[in-house]
């Protein structure tokens, strides 16, 4: 058990992912990096997963272990929207990941600029 631990932990340090975080609510509009920056989507096996932008105060409207992975990943407040079997863990936390690493498929105006 705690060799699988200590394993898990190497293969999750070895697979640290870049996201971007922003603010893409139309009613918030204030720059800052507390939620998604666009809409995004993720799946695993049937579990999809949509994240949309909340405005400041809003928290985390997901379910219990989306919650863990945005609250890992540092956003504040987003809403969600989910279907399929929702109810299996790995499924849910690795749809979560990708709607996060989705993220940054996007890009911005004000990327255009960037080298
Ligand atoms: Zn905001």
């Amino acid at each position: 058990m705690r060799e699988a631990i200590d394993k898990a932990i190497v293969e999750a340090k070895l697979n640290i992912i870049p996201i971007r975080l922003g603010c893409g609510s139309w009613e918030c509009r204030c720059g800052r990096p507390h939620s998604v920056p666009i809409k995004t989507w993720g799946k695993a096996g049937s579990v999809e997963i949509t994240l949309i932008p909340a405005p400041r105060g809003t928290g985390l409207a997901a379910g219990d272990t989306a919650k863990i992975v945005l609250r890992l990943a540092g956003v504040k407040d987003v809403w969600t929207f989910s279907k399929g079997e929702t109810r299996s863990k790995e499924n849910m936390a690795r749809a979560t990941l990708e709607a996060l690493r989705n993220t940054l498929s996007f890009k911005f105006t004000k990327d255009w600029m960037r080298a």
